[in-house]
């Protein structure tokens, strides 16, 4: 299907959508809502189109250093795909060289990558150390993430501004000395 027939399609059952819902579809502000809605999604979601570890080895140096790398505070935005509603917050990923490092840059783009696909918080904290892990084949890889969901706050099965931290590691980060030396050192912001 190409994104014109992908639009077009989206457009018709968004605008269903909209008379479902009560609403007027032929009223002045929603008119072109079923073609934004559509776009929108289609850029929401347009991380299926890409390979996370293409990404990475596109980037990819040999390099003798083998302390811990890591890049902290990285914002996502996602889709649960349970609502289809976002959930968002911040990525923190370490790991440890063997022989080979990646463009740092890259490792925001592998998040941003997962993040636009539907997901929930747990399975995408696993692709992007498991991306790390088969492109880089590092010696530990440790993977962050602190998130709000708006599936739960908007439906107010949960306390306003609750957090969900999920967390997914490998490698020297099998040890717990390893791991709290990373989660002391993204602590201190
Ligand atoms: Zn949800």
């Amino acid at each position: 299907m190409t994104d014109q027939e992908r639009i077009e399609k989206l457009k018709y059952h968004y605008r269903e959508t909209l008379e479902v819902l009560g609403e007027n579809p032929e009223r002045e502000g929603l008119l072109k809502t079923p073609e934004r809605v559509a776009k929108a999604m289609l850029t929401l979601t347009r991380g299926y189109a890409m390979d996370p570890v293409a990404i990475l080895n596109s980037a990819k140096f040999r390099e003798e250093y083998n302390q811990m790398v890591i890049v902290k505070d990285i914002e996502f935005y996602s889709l649960c795909e349970h609502h289809l509603l976002p959930f968002f917050g911040k990525a923190h990923v370490a790991y440890i060289p063997d022989g080979h490092i990646c463009g740092l840059s890259k490792i925001p783009r592998v998040i941003d990558i997962f993040s636009h696909r539907l997901q929930v918080q747990e399975r995408l904290t696993l692709q992007i150390m498991e991306a790390i892990r088969e492109a880089l084949n590092p010696k530990g890889v440790m993977v962050v993430m602190e998130a709000e969901h708006m599936c739960m706050q908007m439906r107010g099965v949960e306390k306003q501004h609750s957090c969900t931290t999920t967390s997914s590691f490998s490698g020297a980060f099998e040890q717990a000395k390893t791991r709290e030396e990373f989660l002391q050192l993204i602590k201190s912001s």
